[in-house]
């Protein structure tokens, strides 16, 4: 293939439905045996490919199209061009999680838009779990229905669609991210799946305090799924863009518990945090939507006591 010029490509193969488009470049790229660079060179366009996808330029679209003899309209649909700022600030995307019937029959497996969103854990076409890296733990987080409906919260509230004076998502979040208590080395019972001969090769590294997350009161089997001297929860919401996949499931599972049963969930942070964390957690929760208040009465010590109607409900 000439990489000089600007001659349409007479054969390009099809996106795939909610493919992006630097993926489909690539496939296009496979096609004539050339780089990316050099699909890029042929046809023109400026911009590098992840900046063109997250913040695409018009004449940029129209030199694609031009080559390809797709619309500039499906081409602008292929990027990041009406995504809020705060769904780009959860985009992972240098991320290669797939789906397997996405890519059947495909030399390179397509990347869908919706799976380099932090929370697009399956493909919205086959609804299976999309594959790829870092995906240890996974499988011990059973609760899909709650993982699910976490997903819906964080997409919509991603995209703008949600009030966040009625639905404090963004705090929820940032409650389930926060410490309990101070950092403390695992216990031994925290390192009970680990070999004998894990547990001597890694002493020093298992020795170490881990950051102790209100997450794994709200999720308990996260501690099971991923051991605590792994689990690197972040600090903010900003960064679970590159924590493990099980983290932000869990995060997710953590969050649809939060906000469909939020008065016993959050006396059972108030009771496994310590007198700080219960402090700033009463503090916080004293700031959301009066829905989210309901049922609990919060004294000054910061413990709830329930609605008891609605604790035997
Ligand atoms: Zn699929």
């Amino acid at each position: 293939m000439a990489v000089q010029g600007r001659a349409a490509l007479p054969i390009v193969p099809p996106p795939v439905l909610d493919e992006r488009l630097s993926s489909w470049l690539a496939r296009v790229a496979d096609h004539y045996l050339v780089t990316v660079e050099e699909l890029q060179a042929h046809v023109g366009w400026t911009l590098p490919l992840m900046e063109l996808e997250r913040r695409p330029a018009g004449a940029d679209l129209e030199r694609i199209a031009q080559a390809t003899h797709f619309p500039v309209v499906r081409i602008a649909a292929m990027t990041f061009l009406d995504a809020t700022e705060r769904y780009l600030n959860l985009l992972r995307q240098d991320k290669r999680d797939t789906c397997p019937a996405c890519s059947s029959g495909l030399t390179r497996a397509p990347l869908l838009k919706s799976s380099a969103f932090a929370f697009g854990f399956w493909c919205p076409w086959h609804r299976r779990l999309l594959f790829g890296a870092g995906g240890q733990g996974l499988s011990m987080l059973c609760d899909e229905s709650a993982a699910r409906e976490g997903t819906k919260l964080l997409e919509d509230w991603a995209r703008g669609t949600t009030d966040d004076r009625l639905i404090p998502v963004g705090d929820a979040v940032s409650l389930l991210l926060s410490s309990r208590c101070p950092p403390t080395p695992p216990a031994p019972w925290e390192l009970a799946r680990l070999s004998p001969v894990e547990r001597k090769r890694d002493a020093e590294r298992l020795s170490r305090r881990c950051r102790r997350p209100i997450l794994s009161l709200v999720v308990p089997e996260f501690d099971i799924a991923v051991p605590v001297c792994d689990q690197q929860v972040p600090t903010d919401i900003a960064g679970l863009v590159s924590a493990l996949r099980a983290v932000r499931y869990a995060v997710a599972i953590g969050l649809a518990r939060l906000m469909k049963s939020p008065a016993p969930v959050i006396a059972r942070i108030l009771a496994g945090s310590d007198p700080a964390a219960r402090a700033r957690v009463a503090a916080r929760i004293g700031r959301w939507p009066s829905a989210f208040q309901r049922g609990l009465r919060m004294p000054p010590h910061g413990r709830p006591r329930m609605n008891r109607k609605r604790e035997m409900a």
